[in-house]
């Protein structure tokens, strides 16, 4: 509506100033070209994001349609790439089980035009022993958890199967870590969860000082929610959150792992549960906008519409 605001100007101009005119003309006939083509205007500041596509090649059980994942997941693809988004991520729990369901859902994800990330989920480590240390490679990740740049805001991926029981073989260092760690700290959560370790957390911390200094906002990515209080949370949601809570350049934290989906507001920062894309026959992800003032989410399938104000 701004952009037609301006049309009645132009017919005021002259002389050299018609150049720019037509300039003007030609920049706002191509917005209008790729709005039409987008059919979502810029999307550019806007990523993709699934949260549990969880495929494996068995059936289901109950709400879970593993089955149906691919198609699911296809279908999503080829969405995302109508429009311009900035970039894709995926949340953890690609996969169910078996090494073998990556060789399924890899190449419909690597369809995707735009940049595309992946944060690693407990299932995504439901494979083989010998086979867990290939999890992250199979997927393209740069690191178990890494941050990367988009338009001004930093993005930074946790891998919050740092200290678990799923992602180390048996009678390994890390998985007798593990059973220390639950015991010691008398864990109440299920052991299918997982905690970030001391060095990923001094890692957060060093990289949330930097982001402060280059004056970006931050949305943390994690497989794992830490709020609100809930049953699937990191084994250690309470130290994250302490670490957040020292960092105003926080704006969202957003997560899988729970299913249903959840949202929690707490000082300022808005903490997000994307739905599960394997539950039910009907599939559930989303496009989130960002800007200075808000967090737009658009949801589709299962997935909500929210909009998330960024406090200053
Ligand atoms: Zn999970």
């Amino acid at each position: 509506m701004t952009i037609m605001g301006r049309w009645p100007t132009m017919k005021r101009i002259s002389g050299s100033q018609c150049y720019a005119g037509l300039y003007t003309t030609f920049t706002l006939v191509c917005l209008f070209s790729i709005s039409a083509v987008t059919g979502y205007g810029d999307d550019r500041h806007a990523f993709g994001a699934i949260a549990d596509c969880q495929y494996c090649a068995v059936e289901g059980q109950g709400v879970r349609k593993y089955s149906l994942s691919p198609s699911k997941l296809e279908a999503c693809v080829a969405s995302f790439n109508t429009m311009d988004l900035g970039f894709v991520v995926h949340l953890g729990d690609f996969i169910d089980r078996d090494f073998e369901s990556f060789s399924v859902v890899n190449p419909i994800y690597q369809r995707l035009k735009m940049p595309r990330y992946h944060v690693l989920g407990n299932h995504d480590f439901s494979v083989a022993d010998e086979l867990k240390a290939q999890v992250p490679s199979t997927l393209d990740m740069p690191a178990r958890y890494y941050h990367f740049e988009n338009y001004g805001w930093r993005f930074v991926v946790l891998d919050g199967n740092d200290i678990s029981f799923h992602a180390w073989p048996e009678g390994s260092a890390e998985h007798a870590a593990a059973g220390k760690y639950y015991s010691e700290n008398n864990i109440q959560s299920p052991r299918w969860n997982g905690a970030v370790g001391g060095t990923q957390l001094s890692w957060l911390r060093a990289t949330l000082k930097q982001a402060t200094e280059d004056r970006e906002m931050v949305i943390l990515f994690c497989h794992f929610p830490v709020f609100p209080e809930d049953v699937h949370n990191l084994w250690n949601a309470k130290e994250v959150i302490g670490i957040i809570d020292e960092f105003p350049c926080v704006k969202a934290y957003i997560n899988g792992h729970n299913h249903k989906g959840n949202y929690g507001v707490r000082n300022g920062v808005h903490y997000l549960t994307l739905k599960g894309m394997v539950d039910t026959e009907e599939t559930s992800y989303a496009v989130i906008r960002v800007d200075a003032e808000a967090i737009k989410v658009t949801g589709y399938g299962r997935e909500s519409d929210r909009v998330l104000t960024i406090s200053p």
